[in-house]
């Protein structure tokens, strides 16, 4: 069975500006046989042109721009799809900018159809602007729904879902979030990667670190999704969420053998084998409060 693999990046193949062991490893064997795939970020700042440089100087070679999908294109797609010939108010940074450049879409800061805000730096005037513009009609449309972006395992930054709730608070107005976990940012990316495959794709793999993008998206766009632990989610906390992942890993490492050999394996943990900590209540009133009670929370959820 042919399978295909949409891969998320920061804590996947590289954190804090390191390589995750085992993944340049991974990414040739992807490339030595021929299998699609197709990497899938929400950081809508750089152009995939930018991600392949940033891979090549990480030490993972070969990759090219149509290797990479980001939140950024995924709303220019979608805004040359559903609204020929809109005008956009912009507020992120080149990655964005340029896939609207790519697709036509003009800049507009008298009357947009749309403000679209993306990730990066937002100047108080630039928001203010674009708070203007949606009052006088602009619609409100964010390229991802993260409140914030890991930096490192210490540090995060605000997202992109961070400056949509500035506008969406100041103006009463509710953003529509592209971007993981999306269905119009898996469709894309599916289509995608059957373009560039030279076989029929049977089967998906959306592997990813984080539950609320990587894997929800997956479970809802019907797809397989494995979690890997190098990244944003502990195994302790995956019993937390409604949806779960197909397989659970270690590490996108321990995927290569089955690439090599085009054989889906079995390892890692399986979903019910990770169950909730002993002694936690049943009965709780809503599902999803299950542990919430009992475990502390530092933070919200990674995205709305
Ligand atoms: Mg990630």
């Amino acid at each position: 069975m042919k399978t295909g693999y949409l891969i998320d990046m920061d804590g996947v193949i590289y954190r804090e500006n390191q390589l995750i062991a085992g993944a340049t490893e991974f990414v040739s064997a992807l490339l030595a046989t021929g299998t699609p795939f197709l990497f899938l970020t929400n950081n809508s700042a750089p152009t995939a042109e930018d991600l392949a440089v940033r891979l090549r100087h990480l030490g993972v070679q070969g990759l090219a721009g149509r290797h990479f999908y980001t939140s950024a294109m995924n709303t220019a797609d979608f805004l040359s799809e559903t609204h020929p010939n809109c005008t956009v108010f912009v507020v992120g940074e080149g990655g964005l900018v340029a896939a609207l450049h790519e697709h036509k879409i003009a800049n507009d800061a008298i009357q947009p159809d749309y403000v679209v805000v993306g990730e990066g730096a937002a100047t108080t005037d630039k928001l203010a602007k674009a708070h203007e513009l949606i009052e006088k009609g602009a619609r409100l449309l964010a390229t991802n729904p993260d409140n914030w972006c890991p930096v490192s395992s210490q540090k995060t930054r605000p997202g992109a879902g961070a400056l949509a709730a500035f506008l969406e608070s100041s103006t009463g107005r509710r953003a529509y979030y592209l971007g993981k976990p999306n269905g119009y940012m898996f469709q894309r990316a599916r289509k995608k990667l059957a373009e560039s495959a030279r076989a029929t794709v049977e089967q998906v793999v959306m592997i990813g670190d984080t539950m609320e993008t990587d894997i929800r998206g997956a479970v809802e766009s019907g797809l397989l999704g494995y979690l890997v632990l190098t990244g944003s989610t502990k195994l302790e906390d995956v019993g937390d969420y409604v949806y779960q992942p197909t397989r659970i890993l270690q590490s996108v490492a321990e995927l290569t053998p089955e690439v090599i050999s085009g054989k889906i394996g079995d390892g890692g943990v399986h979903v019910g084998q990770t169950g909730r900590s002993s002694g936690s209540r049943h009965g709780q009133r809503h599902q999803t409060d299950v542990l919430a009670l009992h475990k502390p929370r530092p933070r919200p959820a990674m995205t709305k």
